[in-house]
């Protein structure tokens, strides 16, 4: 089993080079495999790490299948990849995993609505906006409040729109820009859930528990494993629904099915990823196999690793960029970090600091789940903001307001 052998392992191609690709990276190191990237930039985070990069960006056919070739699967890291270069790739004997029939549906968010509609999933009410009077229409039925979003090209809450009425400026604003856009009832929601699954070309399937994703300002700040007090049957049959839209659709690799709980308790889709996903970030340390080595397994066809968890509570809490970096310098806050929660786990992207922007994750493992999360969402926001919430003092080892009455 090494490089010499003359039936060399398999070589997996990612498009694009984010902190996704630098993850599956490490999985396919322990796999002994090499992951190629086609990275738009030198310096994304995946390009710094991994030694077959490809210069390239996924609109530019050439470069595709230059860096397609020699490959056993290509799989994605975005979903920003146009699909007649998929087609195109397919034409061409590439095994493109997810194909371009399924990843349609995690690319346009209009022909997943309609297609989850057409199945019988319980979606929000939604509408296509061509014109600023299908917004006013869609309130006068679904309002006041709705949600306008980009049917392509979102991500992290970028072309998500929550408002109060029918905001006919700012729709004539976007559309004269080019943005296609959807309107959407606005869901009254408990919380947000995810369910995750791979699914192999072979047809097997496997499921990590769901988890709940807390969010701020349209962003996943955090993932809750498993998510805290979801009846048992409800946390299986959001389980089924995902493995059946994998089936359905046709997914191969991996599959994320954001979720949203409403009030009155029942589970409707929001969005759905074709790739390991931000709210899979836990399994690495928190299942029996992460989303980044299962989704290797499943787009070349190898049975599927156990989704077991490693402990009773995990938290995953996204680094996101302060609103002004630290002077404090990273390697300095990990000195700190680990001095006070030697069991934290860190994963530095490599990124640039920019305010909100994910540069890193966290995840914290234990019996309580409440503790967890503290441990968590104190690292986190250290490691953003070099400042600890709960006041805690590295001279002192203890919280300064209890350090000064020592
Ligand atoms: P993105 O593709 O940018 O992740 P999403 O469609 O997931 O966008 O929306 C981002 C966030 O906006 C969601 O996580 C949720 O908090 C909020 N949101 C989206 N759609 C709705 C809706 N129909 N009702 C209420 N909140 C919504």
């Amino acid at each position: 089993m090494d490089a010499s052998d003359s039936r060399p392992l398999p070589v997996v191609g990612m498009v694009g080079a984010g902190q996704l690709a630098r993850m599956t990276h490490q999985a396919a190191i322990a796999l002994g495999q090499s992951l190629r990237v086609l990275a738009a930039d030198p310096g994304d985070p995946a390009a710094l790490v991994t030694p077959d990069v490809r210069p390239g960006r996924p609109t530019d056919l050439d470069a595709l299948r230059a860096f397609a070739r020699g490959t056993s699967a290509v799989t994605f890291d975005h979903e920003q990849v146009p699909q007649e270069n998929l087609r195109a790739l397919v034409a061409e004997g590439v095994r493109v995993h997810p194909g371009p029939d399924a990843l349609l549906h995690a690319q346009d968010k209009l022909v997943m609505r309609r297609r989850l509609a057409a199945m019988g999933v319980p979606v929000p009410a939604f509408a296509e906006v061509g014109a600023p009077a299908d917004v006013e229409r869609f309130a006068a039925g679904h309002g006041p409040r709705v949600v306008l979003k980009a049917v392509r090209g979102g991500y992290d809450g970028r072309g998500v729109w929550l408002l109060d009425g029918p905001a006919p400026e700012l729709v004539e604003e976007l559309l004269a820009a080019g943005t296609p856009l959807m309107v959407e009832a606005a869901v009254p929601m408990r919380r947000e859930l995810a369910a995750q699954v791979a699914r192999s070309p072979y047809g097997q399937a496997a499921a990590w528990p769901v988890v709940e994703t807390v969010q701020e300002d349209g962003q996943c700040v955090q993932v809750l494993v498993p998510a805290p007090g979801l009846d048992e049957d409800v946390a299986a049959g959001a389980q089924q629904l995902a493995l059946r839209l994998a089936a359905e659709l046709g997914v191969t690799g991996l599959l994320a099915v954001e979720l949203f709980e409403r009030t009155d308790g029942v589970l409707v889709v929001n969005e759905l990823a074709m790739r390991p996903h931000n709210s899979g970030h836990w399994t690495i340390e928190g299942a029996r196999t992460s989303q980044f080595e299962q989704h290797l397994r499943a787009v070349l066809d190898y049975p599927l690793g156990a989704t077991t968890t490693t402990a009773p509570a995990v938290v995953m809490a996204n680094v996101l960029g302060a609103a002004e970096p630290p002077a404090m310098s990273v390697d300095e806050r990990l000195h700190h970090l680990f001095a006070r929660f030697p069991d934290v786990k860190v994963h530095v992207y490599g990124k640039a600091e920019r305010p909100a922007r994910k540069v890193g994750h966290v995840t914290a493992l234990g019996a309580d789940m409440a503790d967890v999360r503290r441990r968590a969402a104190l690292a986190a926001a250290w490691l953003s903001t070099a400042e600890w919430p709960d006041g805690w003092s590295e001279h002192t080892g203890a919280p300064e307001r209890e350090a000064q009455h020592v």
